[in-house]
């Protein structure tokens, strides 16, 4: 071994010992005829000392930031102590060392607070990921997996691998796909998700299955997104909704509690998906705050004021002690949405100040007596400050939803050390897409409808109350996981795949094994799927999941550090007999 210890591990009960150090030069420091490196590897940073006798040496065999070598030396107490670093008490006083590898010079400083911007990172991420920061990143991912395993392998979990080559199918995000050489022309896809072999899983009787699993979508990709991503997949059998959420409630908890310390509430609240959009505007509610979205269309009604009594939908929250904004404030608020991305024409507002009375936008409208009506239907306190948005129904409620989160962060409601999970259930088993005017899967389509809405499935004009018995675990404003009851009846499964518009020949030319599998002893099943990075993200307070991935993509879906997609010569090509048309 070319160490005898880390060097993150030597205290002042070593002192006197001989040591070997092993790892990278961060930082070197000259005072006249002695010199001071912080040596650094996975475990921390210690200090060399190199006297007169040693910095001759040094001259002829200069070291230079980031060089890999080994020192040998005796454990001295240090008579500068640091207490910033668990070994600030004691250095080396070297006595021989090796230059195992020099080092070009970085192209950024390899500090918590570094010169280096994204892209130059990702390109050098084995640079990037020496940073103590990245690296408690991938410590606490690995933390996350640990204790997942633990908590599932405890509760008879068993982990299978499934495959990655598997057979391209229509539903959901779009497929990567990878051409087949032996068999030119036709394709395998990388799997969106485990579903199918995890059912399949259930129906051979292994009846608790478990993966931590890579997962792969051809999307657009918004900020945090990742190409391919890991989900902790798991399924159960002979359960109902009740047992899934009981065991990984309990598995968030353990996680939460192994990992960080944290205790979550007892039990998770629950919100049906209507609750939830008419409350929040959105299936991911964040409730680590309140302002909670009141519909306004009885009150804000009739005023004869065009831009509500023309709107499909009058819609607003109370954002506590905000009445003393000022007209600056209101402007820009006002400009926030209208922006793009949220789309609203304007934004009314309304005052309530700590006097009692009233101040809005639309006072030529509105009397004192119908402000008040308003402001307690928002249930507006004194000094809080109501705003209206009003619009086409989708859009508008949409708008709020991002208003009320901007108007969380502007009031610093949205602590990221405080953690408010809740379960989102009974959400729509289908969505109309009307560009392509057919019933999609709000899921996916091996999720089962709540049992009193089953029969429905006979009945076209009743698809859209029918309730999946699906389930979402949302914490802070953000999907962790989600997952459902499947269908485990071939004549239902059947009855999905025509409602989604199949054919017999094209549900059976897709999905025949499934329906195949269900004619041989299939038990009620259902499971869920959390996503690992963007919980790892959670848990580190953060949103951006690829801080926890050892070598993400960015956001254009490309590997900066292989420069990937690359094209692929000729040879290849033929070999796989396809033909660009670039
Ligand atoms: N396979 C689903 C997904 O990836 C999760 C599930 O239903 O278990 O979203």
């Amino acid at each position: 071994m070319h160490r005898t210890h880390t060097c993150g591990e030597l205290r002042t009960e070593h002192i006197g010992q001989s040591v070997v150090l092993s790892g990278w030069v961060k930082t070197i420091r000259k005072f006249g005829s002695i010199t001071f490196i912080d040596l650094r590897d996975r475990y921390g940073i210690t200090q060399l000392y190199f006297n007169d006798a040693l910095n001759v040496l040094l001259e002829s065999n200069p070291l230079g930031r980031e060089f890999v070598i080994e020192a040998k030396g005796k454990v001295v107490e240090r008579s500068n102590k640091n207490n910033q670093i668990p070994t600030g008490d004691i250095e080396i006083e070297v006595l021989e060392y090796q230059i195992f590898n020099a080092s070009a010079v970085p192209p950024f400083t390899i500090e918590d607070d570094t010169d280096g911007g994204d892209e130059l990172r990702m390109k050098y991420r084995y640079l990037d990921l020496r940073r103590d920061v990245v690296r408690k990143n991938l410590e606490l991912r690995y933390a996350v997996s640990r204790a997942t395993r633990n908590f599932l392998d405890a509760a008879k979990f068993m982990e299978v691998e499934t495959p990655f080559l598997i057979k391209s199918t229509p539903e959901g995000a779009r497929d990567f796909v990878v051409p087949s050489r032996m068999h030119q022309g036709q394709f395998y896809a990388l799997p969106q998700s485990p579903q199918l072999f995890k059912q399949l899983l259930m129906v051979a009787g292994y009846d608790r299955y478990f993966q931590i699993v890579k997962c792969f979508r051809d999307e657009d990709l918004r900020a945090d997104r990742q190409p391919e991503f890991t989900q902790i997949d798991c399924e159960m059998s002979f359960v109902n909704q009740e047992d899934v959420l009981e065991t990984f409630e309990a598995m968030a908890k353990y996680i939460f509690k192994d990992v960080k310390n944290i205790d979550m509430p007892d039990a998770f609240p629950r919100m049906t998906w209507e609750e939830a959009m008419r409350d929040y505007g959105n299936d991911k509610p964040d409730i680590r705050f309140d302002m909670k979205i009141k519909n306004l269309n009885a009150l804000a009604k009739g005023q004869q004021f065009p831009v509500f009594d023309d709107a499909e939908l009058v819609i607003g929250i109370a954002a506590p002690g905000c009445s003393e904004y000022t007209r600056k404030q209101l402007d820009e608020l006002t400009e926030w949405v209208k922006r793009p991305q949220i789309g609203m024409k304007g934004l009314v507002y309304i005052k309530v100040n700590t006097d009692g009375t009233y101040k809005s936008s639309v006072d030529k409208f509105f009397d004192a007596e119908k402000l008040k009506e308003i402001a307690n239907t928002c249930g507006a306190q004194a000094g809080d400050l109501i705003l209206i948005v009003a619009g086409n129904e989708a859009l508008t409620r949409k708008a709020i939803s991002e208003l009320r989160l901007e108007m969380g962060n502007r009031l610093g409601l949205r602590d990221n050390s405080v953690f408010k999970p809740l379960w989102v259930i009974d959400f729509p088993l289908f969505e109309y897409d009307d560009e392509n005017a057919r019933w999609i899967a709000c899921h996916h389509p091996f999720t089962s409808p709540i049992p009193a809405h089953i029969e429905w499935m006979n009945d076209t004009s009743k698809y859209k109350d029918i309730r999946a018995n699906a389930y979402d675990l949302v914490l802070n404003g953000t999907e962790v996981g989600g997952g459902s009851i499947r269908i485990f009846q071939k004549s239902l499964q059947e009855k999905m795949f025509a409602a989604l518009g199949m054919s017999k020949e094209e549900s059976n030319l897709q999905f025949g094994f499934l329906l195949s599998a269900f004619e041989y002893g299939t038990p009620p099943h259902g499971g869920i799927a959390l996503g690992f990075d963007r919980l790892c993200a959670l848990l580190a307070g953060t949103e951006a999941i690829r801080d926890f991935i050892a070598f993400p993509k960015n956001n254009a879906g490309r590997d900066m550090m292989l420069d990937a997609p690359s094209h692929i010569d000729e040879k290849q090509m033929k070999e796989l007999g396809l033909k660009s048309v670039q």
